[in-house]
């Protein structure tokens, strides 16, 4: 038997043609037909014009330059996240400032982004809105705090490719967002993202800004500092034929999802991650929350089980404001970060997990419960 990953690549088949091409022409480089052609077909399927690039977190750190991001200033942002939201604010000299996430949603707390609007000494340079594990935050609310304070709104989307709030797609809604096409995310270049917006001035800024920020005419002349941020034409050709994929892959991520939630429906304290009514929401990974007394177990006891079966699962996302690198860092709440953080569980979530070898893990899901851990027994028996 194989090992069960978290979150694998899936290949549709016409990946290889694509990066065929890329050899048969010799556009073995940043420029060429595939980059062309992903940027296009990309803005064909989300709506909105992009720049490919070599990791969203570059997307982010560009994304953040954008709205003048710099030195000494602040950027509002999820504590609940993975470190990539965060970190390109200090790339650029600034300082994030983290909020509590929301029950319903487990993102941003439009409550919570009030209240730090409201009290904050100095305006943030941006809000970072992240959508996890496939579903979008309440967007509305958030938009709505952002316009009347005043503040640009960047959509870090790197989890929600696929994902809708109110019938739009999710990285629409922002001055900018973000996308990334890491190996574990829904469809993937290998490594790649892609920085969109509506600004056509920024978008030129951002390409511009990907490519050493080289001035136009034959010498290299700079009067800017740019980075070699650019996707490669071989992997926007990988990108080309998973795009294609992108429905089906959505279709299956949310069967995987479900299925789980179907097996798990009798477990008591075994929650499935809220399903918020505002958008589809694509179960990018399967997630739960374990209540440890409820169900008489530590959700590392289940982690620990599965991994006994070589099957990988995970906690969701450490909050940043509970990480040693952003120790100094202001936070607003954090108690429902810390809980989410606590109980919560990723499960094998690929989407080309058939029935049959998802049934392993459920199996190993149950079995470790049904022994359960003396310790979480004992505490739950007495109590
Ligand atoms: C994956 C991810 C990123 C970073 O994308 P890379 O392409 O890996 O650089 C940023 N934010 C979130 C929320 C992510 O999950």
């Amino acid at each position: 038997m194989t090992r069960i990953y978290l979150s694998a690549p899936h290949m549709g088949g016409l990946e290889e043609e694509f990066v065929s091409q890329a050899f048969r022409s010799n556009w073995l480089s940043s420029v060429g037909p595939n980059i062309d052609g992903f940027e296009q077909e990309f803005e064909a399927v989300v709506g909105i014009r992009a720049v490919a690039l070599s990791s969203g977190t570059a997307a982010l750190h560009l994304a953040l330059r954008l709205v003048g991001v710099s030195t000494g200033e602040e950027v509002f942002c999820p504590t609940l996240t993975f470190v990539a939201s965060a970190n390109p604010v200090r790339y650029l000299g600034g300082e994030p400032v983290f909020l509590d996430s929301e029950r319903d949603s487990w993102n941003l707390d439009p409550n919570v982004l009030e209240d730090a609007l409201r009290r904050s000494r100095k305006r943030p340079k941006a809000v970072v809105v992240v959508h996890l594990f496939g579903q979008t935050a309440n967007l509305d609310p958030i938009i709505s705090l952002c316009d009347r304070y005043g503040v640009p709104l960047v959509e870090d989307a790197a989890e929600a490719l696929g994902a809708t709030y109110k019938g739009r797609p999710a990285g629409t809604f922002g001055a900018v967002s973000v996308f990334s096409f890491n190996g574990n995310k829904i469809i993937t270049t290998t490594g790649g993202g892609i920085l969109a917006t509506r600004n056509t001035a920024w978008l030129d800024k951002a390409r511009f800004w990907s490519q050493q920020a080289r001035d136009p005419g034959v010498a290299y002349e700079h009067s800017e500092m740019g980075f070699n941020y650019r996707m490669s034409n071989v992997l926007a050709g990988i990108g080309r034929g998973q795009l294609k994929m992108l429905d089906e892959r959505v279709r299956q991520r949310r069967t995987i999802a479900f299925r789980y939630r179907d097996a798990f429906a009798h477990v008591d304290g075994m929650d499935f991650m809220p399903q918020a009514p505002w958008g589809l929401h694509t179960n990018w990974l399967s997630c739960f929350l374990v209540d440890e007394v409820r169900i008489g177990c530590s959700r590392d006891h289940i982690i620990q089980s599965l991994a006994a079966r070589d099957i990988e699962a995970r906690p969701i996302w450490k909050p940043m404001h509970k990480q040693r690198l952003y120790a100094t860092a202001r936070v607003y709440g954090g108690s429902v970060a810390e809980d989410l953080f606590e109980r919560g569980i990723c499960l094998p979530s690929s989407s080309f997990l058939d029935e049959e070898t998802q049934g392993r893990v459920i199996d190993a899901v149950l079995s470790a419960v049904a022994r359960g851990r003396p310790r979480a027994r004992a505490a739950g028996g007495e109590s």
